[in-house]
């Protein structure tokens, strides 16, 4: 169960990311780009990573639950692409003469 009111956002000052309260406890993520996500996705994709988690609203694994492989993988990172820049030039025939 969540700990922000139904209607209401907060804001992960670290982070910079929106956690709204939906009715029923439940609660959704707003990320800067993509599809709203879970706490689980926030902590994976951004949460690990703080170097002040004392200050992060987001460490609380009671309040977060379970991260899935997919809230790691399961959409394109809005980083940039990383697949491709090594894959090519690799079906080359050997030198002949
Ligand atoms: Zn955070």
């Amino acid at each position: 169960m969540g700990t922000i009111l139904p209607g209401t956002l907060k804001r992960c000052s670290l982070c910079q990311v929106e956690i709204r309260g939906l009715a029923g406890g439940q609660e959704q993520v707003i990320f800067s780009q993509g599809a709203p996500g879970t706490r689980a996705k926030l902590w994976a994709r951004v949460c690990q990573y703080v170097k002040e988690p004392q200050r992060c609203l987001n460490q609380d694994v009671t309040q977060r639950g379970a991260v899935q492989v997919d809230d790691f993988y399961g959409e394109p990172p809005s980083f940039g692409p990383f697949e491709g820049a090594g894959a090519l030039g690799g079906g080359e025939p050997p030198a002949s003469n």
